[in-house]
């Protein structure tokens, strides 16, 4: 079960919420004001990156030479 990160667009607070299937992203709602106008963000996905050296610019042009890493 993903747990995907969202972002109230009402009163902008940051949650977490697992998610079953793109059906239950539509139930989401805020867990502070109660409202369904969120927003999924995909900086869990974006943040899979090797640890260690490198950085947001050039990790970029990195990963793009490197899929499997070494
Ligand atoms: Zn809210």
């Amino acid at each position: 079960m993903p747990l995907f990160e969202f972002v109230c667009a009402a009163c902008q607070t940051p949650f977490e919420e697992l998610v079953r299937s793109s059906e239950a992203v539509k139930e989401v709602v805020c867990p502070a004001c109660g409202s369904r106008q969120v927003r999924r963000q995909l900086s869990t996905i974006a943040a899979k990156r090797p640890s260690g050296s490198g950085g947001y610019a050039s990790s970029a042009s990195a990963a793009a030479c490197a899929p499997g890493g070494t």
